[in-house]
């Protein structure tokens, strides 16, 4: 085989019958010589009937590695089918996206100011009861106050 293997797109061109007649037949050619384009080819055309079904089940979630071949294919393409796929695509995409960014940013800032507000609570609490705790315990004889309310207590 002296031609070039035909490259990704031509193959989705071919496939999709969008190349000229002289162009469809060389690679029609090619590929029945070269098992290597046969199974380009092959691939290119599960991908198509993943991407058909995907656009009409309406499902939200693809593989990233598809995800990021439709794009791929979108961005190199002139208007085709590609075009009306990923229009039916775009919002299945970009909502999930939007979701996850939000729930992402939803628990992070739950798991970051929860347990740091409760512990803020229980903290200031500790402190707080220590604190009645010393002012109750009587302390040392050099402290007077405690002593002399100890003995107000008694005379009473
Ligand atoms: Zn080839």
């Amino acid at each position: 085989m002296s031609e070039m293997h035909p490259t990704p797109d031509e193959l989705v061109d071919y496939l999709h019958g969008e190349l000229p007649a002289a162009r469809s037949a060389a690679i029609a050619a090619h590929i029945a010589g070269c098992p290597e384009c046969a199974d380009a080819r092959d691939a290119e055309a599960s991908l198509t009937n993943v991407l058909r079904a995907h656009a009409l089940a309406q499902e939200r979630e693809l593989p990233p590695a598809v995800v990021s071949r439709i794009w791929e294919q979108v961005r190199s393409r002139p208007p085709s089918i590609w075009d009306r796929l990923s229009a039916a695509l775009r919002p299945a995409i970009a909502v999930p996206v939007a979701i996850a960014i939000a729930a992402f940013l939803f628990f992070s800032i739950k798991v970051a100011h929860g347990p740091a507000h409760a512990a803020t609570i229980s903290a200031a609490y500790y402190v707080e009861s220590h604190a009645t705790l010393d002012a109750a315990t009587p302390l040392s004889e050099d402290d007077p106050i405690p002593q002399t309310l100890a003995n107000d207590e008694k005379t009473r």
